[in-house]
C-alpha cells in the first residue's frame, strides 16, 4: 500500500528483528494518520530536497531515494531493539533514515534541522560507528524542535 508518492507502508513494518522473533509489526490503523502525516511534512520534503542540487553531486541524473533503517515498531519489536519506553516508533511518528555516506548524512541533517518542522530530530551513532537520522514528527499536538546528537547501543 502506498502511503505517498515514493513510500510504501511495507517500508515501515519491515524489520528483520522483528522476522527473526517471529513478531507481527503490522500498523495498527489508527496509526495510519501519522505515518502519512511524517511522509508528507518530512521525508517526502527531504527526497524533493536531495533531489536537486547540490545535494546530488556525483549523483546528477539519478533519482536518490529515500530508505529507513526502522519506521513503525510495535511495543514488542520497540521492546526488543532497545528502544525508549516512549519513543515515536511506537505511534507511527518516526523514521530511521539509512544515510549513503556520513559526509552526505550530514548534508542531509543540516537541510532538515534549518527547513522542516519536526519534534526530534537526532543524529544517532552505533558502537560500531554506523550512522543515521532519527526523525520524529507529531501530527498533532506540538513538535518541540529538538535536535540531538545521540550514542545509541
Ligand atoms: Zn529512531
Amino acid at each position: 500500500m502506498k502511503i505517498t508518492e515514493h513510500f510504501k507502508l511495507s517500508e515501515f513494518e519491515r524489520s528483520e528483528t522483528a522476522k527473526r522473533l517471529g513478531i507481527d509489526n503490522s500498523v495498527p490503523k489508527e496509526f495510519l494518520p501519522n505515518i502519512k502525516a511524517l511522509c508528507e511534512k518530512v521525508l517526502e520534503p527531504l527526497r524533493a530536497a536531495i533531489n536537486k542540487s547540490p545535494f546530488k553531486g556525483d549523483l546528477e541524473g539519478l533519482d536518490i531515494p529515500v530508505k529507513l533503517s526502522s519506521g513503525y515498531r510495535c511495543p514488542a519489536l520497540n521492546k526488543a531493539v532497545g528502544g525508549s519506553a516512549t519513543s515515536q516508533h511506537m505511534k507511527g511518528e518516526a523514521a530511521d533514515i539509512i544515510i549513503p555516506s556520513k559526509k552526505v548524512g550530514l548534508q542531509w541533517f543540516e537541510w532538515m534541522r534549518t527547513h522542516l518542522t519536526y519534534n526530534q530530530l537526532i543524529w544517532e551513532t552505533n558502537n560500531r560507528g554506523g550512522s543515521w537520522i532519527h526523525v520524529g514528527y507529531k501530527r498533532t499536538g506540538k513538535n518541540k524542535m529538538q535536535v540531538l546528537n545521540m550514542k545509541v547501543i
